[in-house]
């Protein structure tokens, strides 16, 4: 029996939020595309097609690197998306249709589908019961009926089907059918379907908090690092200053290879220190000259790439600024704000601040600034 599997990976907007989607950010260091195309690859599953959405292309090549699937480019809906994946799967025998947000896939789920299938459904899927009661609810959440819960469960995928009823099923749809899933495809071309025991491990990647909540339990203790990093910049000519990404008038600028921003590049030592990563400057040489005046925000975003790939989630920073002027009261929000945004975290979880020296030592004499920040990773043990 030849079988082949489809992973739907071309969603774009969703609700986890962040720069990248979330069938492509890192959940215990891997992209969580990948966990799952590496399971149906270990399962022994010979052909394996990702849909994508077509500006993913490069984000999906990255997320599969050696692991031989062919991209196709998805559709508006998920109904045309598979109908273009199953165009590239050919003949199989039996065809896996998978979610790419449901990253906790086991062998076990794959081999009883495969079963239930062997043993003549025309499709499965694994299913939950469902343990809290059910009540319908009206617009003004007022109940308005209860519904027994007995005779319904929650529904996963993988879903699992004999090719020929799978390719049947969609052939026949009219050119604008829309369904919510492909046993439901495949019920209304009157293909008997089947449910598996389910596993709590394949909950769908909705919401923001749903990363950690998956990750605790797929398992793998975790521990909290902190680290530390200071950094200062010498006055120089110029009429502004850049700390924290955000540009502040003043009577002098900051000297240094890049943006010399002291507040990221504390923060950017911090963040490697937690990590056991060296210091900034093993990451961006000063004697690179790619790095000459560059923004740090770069600098930032590549240690919060590095906190992904080792699975590290970044928790918590601070950032202390020194310096008698310019007065960084003003722009603090705007400082704050900025850093959440590079680092993916709400506001409440950045803290910028600021003292000054009483006018002692070379940052009483504004010969320069300095920055000093502490970051608080979670990450596996
Ligand atoms: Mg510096």
């Amino acid at each position: 029996m030849t079988r082949a599997a489809l992973v739907v990976a071309a969603g774009r907007g969703d609700r986890v939020g962040g720069d990248i989607p979330k069938q492509y950010r890192y959940l215990l260091g891997k992209p969580v595309l990948r966990w799952s195309v590496e399971t149906l690859r270990a399962a022994g599953v010979e052909k394996i097609a990702v849909a994508i959405a077509p500006e993913h292309a490069d984000l999906c090549r990255a997320a599969t690197d050696g692991l031989d699937v062919a991209m196709v480019l998805g559709g508006a809906t998920r109904t045309a998306s598979v109908t273009a994946g199953l165009q590239a799967l050919g003949s199989a025998d039996l065809i896996h249709i998978h979610d790419a947000a449901r990253p906790g896939l086991s062998p076990a789920i794959i081999r009883s589908l495969e079963t239930a299938i062997e043993q003549g459904g025309a499709g499965a899927a694994p299913a939950l019961p469902i343990s809290d009661s059910l009540r319908r609810v009206n617009g003004d959440d007022a109940i308005v009926d209860d519904v027994d819960r007995e005779a319904l469960v929650r529904v996963q995928t993988p879903q699992t089907f004999r090719g020929d009823a799978l390719r049947a099923a969609y052939a026949a749809l009219a050119q604008d059918a829309s369904f919510s899933d492909d046993l439901a495809v495949v019920r209304a071309h009157g293909g008997l379907c089947v449910t598996v025991r389910g596993d709590a491990r394949l909950m769908k990647l909705t919401y923001p908090e749903d990363f950690q909540l998956l990750e605790r339990i797929m398992g793998g203790d975790r521990i909290v690092c902190v680290g530390n990093g200071v950094d200062a910049h010498r006055f120089g000519d110029g009429d502004f200053v850049t700390l924290c990404g955000v540009q502040i008038p003043h009577t002098k600028g900051l000297v240094g290879h890049s943006d010399a921003d002291a507040g990221w590049h504390a923060l950017v030592d911090a963040i490697l220190g937690a990590l056991g990563e060296g210091d900034i400057g093993a990451h961006f040489p000063p004697s690179d000259p790619q790095w000459r005046g560059a923004d740090s925000e770069r600098f930032l975003r590549r240690a919060v790439q590095l906190a992904d790939a080792a699975g590290a989630r970044i928790v918590h920073v601070d950032v202390t600024l020194l310096c008698e002027r310019p007065k960084i009261g003003p722009h603090r929000e705007r400082m704050r704000q900025r850093t959440a945004d590079v680092l993916g975290l709400p506001i409440e979880r950045v803290s910028v601040k600021a003292t000054t020296t009483e006018r002692m030592g070379f940052l009483g004499r504004e010969e320069g600034l300095a920055a000093q920040a502490t970051a608080t990773l979670d990450r596996p043990a």
